[in-house]
C-alpha cells in the first residue's frame, strides 16, 4: 500500500494570541481607520510602518491594502504614465503585469533563466525600451542583484522590487526591497505575514514616499505618518497628487505587527522544511533541483523544481499520480491557466512576445507550497512520494 500525504497545502499557521488580543483590542476602542486616533494615540498603522522600516533598514514605509496596490502606487511615484513601458519578468504572478496594466503602461517581459530568476543578458538588451523595471522576485528566487543593478543604474532605469515572496530574505546582506528606489510587500494570506490581505512599500526616496503617501489617500493627514518624509517635502506634492484610496487599517496593522517580531524565527522554520524537501528530492533521475547561490538568503514559503524537456503527458502524468497521493504541485507549462497559476501568454491584454528561453523553462517548472503547518516529516513524506512518482513515470517513458 503506497502512503498518501493527509495535510493540507493551503492551511497556514493561527494569528499569534499577540496580534489577536491586539486586533480586539482595536476592535473594542472601535477605531479602525488609520486616521482615527484618540487624542496623542499613535495608530497601529503607523506603528507599523515605522516597525517595519526599522527592521529593514529603510527612510520610509506606507502600508497599503495590498501587495498590488504597493506596486500600482510605486509605479505611479515615479512617475510611470499610460502608454509607458515597463520592464518586468515574464515568469511571475499575474498580479505583477496587472499593476503595469491598472497604470495603462505596458509590460516588457524580460526571458527567465533555469535558475529561476530574471535573464540579465536579455534584460541588457531590453533597457532601452523604458525607464522603470518592476522586477519581480518570483517565488523567493533572487537574482545577481550587484549587476542587476549596476546594469540598471548605467542605463538610468529605475528598479521598483516586487518582494512578495522575499519579505525577510536578502541578497549578499542587504534585504531584499532595498535594492531599488521602492521595495513592495504583499501581507495577504499566502505570504510570509498574514492579514488576510495588505502590502508595504518603502523607499529612501523623500518625494517619491511623500507622492506615494499622498496617492495612497492620506487627505492632508500626512504629518501622522512616522516613517515619512519630514511635512516640508509634501509642500507641493500635495496638490499634484491625486488620491487613489488604498489605505490600510489599524485591524489589519495589529495583526501583522506581533508576526513582523518573529519574522526572522519563522525563515528558519521555512528553510527548515525547504531544505527536508530538499535533501529527499537528490538525485532523482530527471528531476533538477534548483540550486541556491551562496549570497541569497531566502525565506522558502515554497518549493520548485525542473522537469526538463520533458514531453507534457508526462509532466501532467506527475502532477496527477502526486495528487492521487495527496501531493499539490502546479505546473508553469499548461496552456490554459489554472487556480493561481498563469503564464505571460495568457495575459492578453499585454503584447505577447516571443520568448523561447522562458516558454522551454516554463514548460518544466514544478511549483509546490511549503506551509508552516507542516511538520519536517511531512516535508520528507512529500519528498518521498514526488520521488516515487517522478520515478515511476520516468522508468516507464
Ligand atoms: C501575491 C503576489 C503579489 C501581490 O500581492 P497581493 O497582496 O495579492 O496583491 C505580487 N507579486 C507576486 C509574485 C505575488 O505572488
Amino acid at each position: 500500500m503506497s502512503e498518501v500525504f493527509e495535510g493540507s497545502f493551503t492551511q497556514q499557521e493561527p494569528i499569534p494570541a499577540e496580534g489577536i488580543e491586539a486586533a480586539v483590542r482595536v476592535m473594542e476602542h472601535g477605531r479602525l481607520h488609520r486616521y482615527n486616533t484618540a487624542g496623542d494615540e499613535i495608530s497601529e498603522a503607523a506603528l507599523l510602518e515605522e516597525e517595519f522600516a526599522a527592521q529593514v533598514g529603510a527612510a520610509y514605509c506606507l502600508a497599503v491594502a495590498s501587495g498590488g496596490v504597493a506596486m500600482t502606487t510605486a509605479l505611479r511615484a515615479c512617475g510611470v504614465k499610460p502608454g509607458d513601458a515597463v520592464l518586468t519578468n515574464a515568469f511571475t504572478l499575474a498580479p505583477v503585469p496587472g499593476a503595469i496594466a491598472a497604470v495603462g503602461a505596458k509590460p516588457v517581459y524580460v526571458e527567465v533563466t533555469d535558475d529561476l530568476v530574471i535573464d540579465l543578458d536579455d534584460l541588457a538588451g531590453k533597457l532601452g525600451q523604458a525607464d522603470v523595471l518592476l522586477l519581480s522576485h518570483m517565488r523567493g528566487h533572487i537574482c545577481d542583484m550587484d549587476r542587476c543593478m549596476a546594469l540598471c543604474d548605467a542605463a538610468g532605469v529605475v528598479v521598483i522590487e516586487d518582494c512578495a515572496h522575499t519579505m525577510g530574505a536578502a541578497w549578499d546582506g542587504t534585504p531584499s526591497g532595498r535594492w531599488g528606489k521602492f521595495g513592495c510587500y504583499s501581507t495577504q494570506t499566502y505570504k510570509h505575514v498574514n492579514s488576510g490581505e495588505g502590502g508595504l512599500l518603502i523607499s529612501d526616496d523623500p518625494e517619491g514616499m511623500a507622492r506615494a503617501i499622498m496617492l495612497s489617500g492620506s487627505y492632508m493627514l500626512f504629518e501622522r505618518h512616522r516613517a515619512a518624509p519630514p511635512p516640508q517635502v509634501f509642500k507641493t506634492i500635495k496638490y499634484e497628487t491625486p488620491n487613489i484610496s488604498g489605505r490600510m487599517d489599524n485591524l489589519r496593522a495589529a495583526i501583522l505587527r506581533p508576526q513582523l517580531r518573529r519574522l526572522s524565527e519563522q525563515a528558519g522554520k521555512w528553510n527548515a522544511r525547504y531544505r527536508a524537501v530538499e535533501a529527499g528530492l537528490r538525485d532523482v533521475p530527471g528531476l533538477t533541483l534548483i540550486e541556491r547561490p551562496a549570497k541569497e538568503a531566502f525565506v522558502a514559503s515554497s518549493f520548485q523544481f525542473l522537469l526538463k524537456d520533458w514531453p507534457e503527458p508526462q509532466v501532467r502524468d506527475v502532477i496527477a499520480r502526486c495528487l492521487a497521493r495527496g501531493v499539490e504541485l502546479k505546473w508553469f507549462g499548461g496552456a490554459e491557466p489554472a487556480g493561481f497559476t498563469s503564464r505571460y501568454d495568457s495575459w492578453r491584454y499585454a503584447d505577447v512576445p516571443e520568448l523561447p528561453e522562458t516558454d522551454k523553462v516554463l514548460a518544466g517548472i514544478v511549483d509546490m507550497r511549503l506551509p508552516l503547518t507542516f511538520s519536517l516529516e511531512d516535508c520528507a513524506q512529500i519528498a518521498r512520494i514526488i520521488r516515487s512518482e517522478v520515478g515511476a513515470v520516468w522508468q516507464a517513458a
